[in-house]
């Protein structure tokens, strides 16, 4: 059940029986040259949409406009909204929605820059309106599992997320442009900005996307409606 193909007599009904709700929270960014710039709002919406079906919990709107790296502005259709604003609009969700009842937020996230804004903000959200918050992006959540099936080191455009759309909107990948490309430092263990030469790659691909396959996608799609059907269970007794 999605939020924003519901009326409001029909959202205060499911009100009536429960008081959780996922909110799906992508970014607009580059994913190289084989697949569109909504691909972490595709990750997110189907895996959100998979675990509500699954428990039958309603899914809010999704937060679109995540905070991006500013450095992918060099690639167009990137959208890069301040830091400031993603949480102001990450804040503004979880207290709109907790003043009509809903206590319990489960946070699909599928951007890695956006996990420790999160954080901070649903701890802030929690001790301010008296509301549980479990967050988690679906490559954390399947670490243990991953190792079984995904053969390269994940960073952006890559193995997973292709494979994702390889299963959910194959027609949105095209299979002819798909470049492997590594930064050559693909972690620094202090920071500097603007990044070093070498760290960002010439297609935007941080990854072994390659690898990518329909099989896999569907694995991953799985694993994270199973795992997080537990958890939510566990926490929020669902
Ligand atoms: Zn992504």
């Amino acid at each position: 059940m999605k939020l924003l193909e519901s009326t409001w007599e029909e959202v205060d009904a499911y009100l009536k029986k429960s008081d959780i709700l996922i909110i799906p929270v992508g970014a607009i960014e580059q994913h190289g040259p084989m697949a569109p710039i909504g691909t972490d709002v595709i990750a997110a919406e189907e895996v959100a949409e998979r675990i509500g079906k699954k428990l039958s919990i309603l899914v809010a709107p999704t937060i679109t406009t995540g905070y991006v790296d500013p450095d992918f502005l060099r690639f167009k259709g990137t959208l890069c909204i301040r830091l400031e604003t993603f949480c102001n609009l990450l804040e503004d969700f979880l207290v709109s929605y907790s003043k009509q009842g809903f206590k319990k937020f489960v946070i699909v996230n599928t951007h890695e820059t956006q996990r420790d804004p999160i954080k901070r903000i649903s701890e802030r959200v929690c001790i301010n309106n008296g509301v549980k918050i479990l967050a988690f992006e679906y490559w954390n959540l399947l670490k243990e599992e991953f190792k079984s099936f995904i053969k390269s080191e994940l960073i952006h455009a890559c193995e997973d997320e292709i494979s994702i759309l390889l299963e959910t909107r194959p027609e949105l990948v095209k299979k002819d442009r798909i470049v492997d490309e590594m930064p050559l430092e693909a972690k620094l263990d202090y920071f500097i900005y603007p990044l070093p030469e070498g760290y960002a790659t010439k297609s935007g691909v941080m990854g072994i996307p390659s690898l990518a396959t329909r099989e896999k996608g569907k694995m991953i799609l799985d694993l994270v409606m199973e795992k997080a059907a537990v958890l939510i269970k566990k926490e929020f007794d669902a």
